[in-house]
């Protein structure tokens, strides 16, 4: 299978997967980059990042909608934030082993962003994020059982690495799926602790708190489902858990490492009008450099000030993250910031839409802002059973070789996002919707 019209247009990055499979299982240093995630006959090698552009190892450019996977949302090698990166190691380090002031000044400004946000901590990566959040929600709660939603993903740890898109047949009924582990190597009896829901669905949240609410530390969700596509919340659903879980003395967790700070400065939930106990952040607050954080009611991270529940780590809070983590906020506030990237992502998504429905294909695009998918389906989806059965994977990957050859990059998974950045210009999404006229054409043969 090629994904280049002429394969040897990407020879080069052939070349380099060859070599770097040799010394790095798969060839890659994350599944989402793999082979069996889409990626064939080989990814693509990066050679550099500008802007919305990126380019390939074979001088190949392409309007990039995969942004790292959603950090770089204000694209790529953005100015100010390498400025204050290089600055800060030229003139003052990166890790000491104690704290800085600038800890304190990005607590501030993010508590200042979300108003269920009134204590911080700071972290490396979205993973760790989420398993301090679980652990510090048990603590809080005396309860084990976490709560989480199939389709969804939160991160590798054994807690709740559960394979996010397990084959129905293995996944138990529709009404009450089962833990599905990703692979070997998960320790035998974690699962014992998840309880995983369909998301999208009230009564089966209420019925689960019904029966075991008394063990139920957290309720974990995305506030969107950016795992599974882009699936939107029914209107009413998240309202519905956060007064489901309020009532029976659950935390509700919302896991905004993705809608964190791209939806707005508040996240998907001031967005949505929704106040989580616990929220945890990560792509978008770094701006490409790697700072995760994770925050929420004062009472329950206080557990955290008592030293009660350990929180730890040599790189955490490094010179490095914090102050691309401080320019990337700076840049977020600025008047007009979120208004100027909806409008062009608007712009792509009503444009995609249209493109497709001219076209008379069986497709929608569904997103809020600067994160987005198309289903290629004709019903609409609501949760990921849904869309196994009814998405049409086959003509998303047609979609996606026929884009990537006509120079518009995003990642080949149907479950996947696009994400806009700030870069994003009107004429970069007018030559996107060009590339998606000719696709459709394509598609349509
Ligand atoms: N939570 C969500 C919703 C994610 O999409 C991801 C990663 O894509 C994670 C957590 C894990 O974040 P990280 O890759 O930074 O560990």
């Amino acid at each position: 299978m090629n994904y280049m019209p002429a394969h040897s247009r990407t020879a080069r990055s052939g070349v380099l997967f060859d070599a770097a499979r040799r010394v790095i299982p798969g060839g890659v240093n994350s599944t989402a980059r793999a082979t069996w995630s889409g990626w064939t006959p080989y990814p693509l090698f990066v050679e550099r990042g500008t802007g919305s552009r990126i380019e390939d190892a074979d001088g190949n450019v392409y309007i990039d909608y995969l942004l790292g996977l959603g950090p770089m949302i204000l694209g790529h090698r953005p100015p100010e934030v390498t400025q204050a990166v290089v600055d800060f190691i030229e003139n003052r380090g990166t890790v000491f082993a104690l704290p800085t002031a600038d800890e304190a000044v990005l607590a501030e400004k993010i508590v200042a962003a979300l108003p269920s946000v009134e204590q911080v901590r700071l972290c490396n990566t979205g993973t760790e994020a989420v398993l301090y959040a679980t652990r510090l929600a048990r603590a809080f709660t005396g309860r084990h059982k976490i709560v989480r939603f199939e389709g969804m993903y939160h991160g590798f740890s054994d807690a709740v690495y559960w394979s996010k898109h397990p084959s129905l047949e293995k996944a138990g009924p529709d009404s009450r799926p089962q833990p599905v582990a990703q692979g070997p190597g998960m320790p035998k009896g974690v699962e014992a602790n998840l309880i995983i829901l369909p998301w999208n669905d009230a009564d089966a949240l209420r019925d689960v708190v019904w029966t075991h609410g008394h063990e139920i530390a957290a309720v974990l969700t995305e506030p969107l489902m950016c795992n599974t596509g882009c699936i939107l919340p029914e209107p009413g659903y998240l309202e519905a858990m956060r007064a489901i879980t309020a009532e029976a003395g659950i935390l509700l967790i919302f896991d905004e490492v993705i809608t964190g700070f791209r939806l707005g400065l508040a996240g998907a939930q001031g967005r949505l009008g929704i106040k989580p106990d616990l929220s945890v952040f990560a792509k978008g607050l770094g701006g490409g450099f790697p700072v995760a954080a994770m925050g929420g009611r004062r009472d329950v991270m206080s557990l955290v000030d008592q030293g009660r529940v350990s929180m730890a780590g040599t790189y955490t809070a490094n010179g490095i993250a914090i102050a691309a983590a401080n320019a990337t906020l700076d840049m977020l506030a600025r008047p007009g910031f979120y208004e100027n990237l909806d409008a062009v992502s608007d712009r792509l998504r009503l444009g995609l839409e249209d493109v497709l429905q001219d076209a008379g294909l069986p497709a929608h695009v569904v997103g809020l802002g600067p994160l987005m998918q198309v289903w290629f389906s004709e019903k609409p989806i609501r949760n990921y059973r849904e869309a196994e059965r009814h998405a049409d994977q086959a003509l998303f990957d047609r979609w996606w070789r026929g884009m990537l050859s006509r120079g518009v990059l995003f990642h080949p998974g149907a479950y996947e996002n696009l994400f806009v950045s700030a870069a994003h210009s009107a004429e970069d999404v007018d030559a996107t919707l060009d590339a998606a006229r000719d696709t459709a054409q394509e598609l349509l043969r």
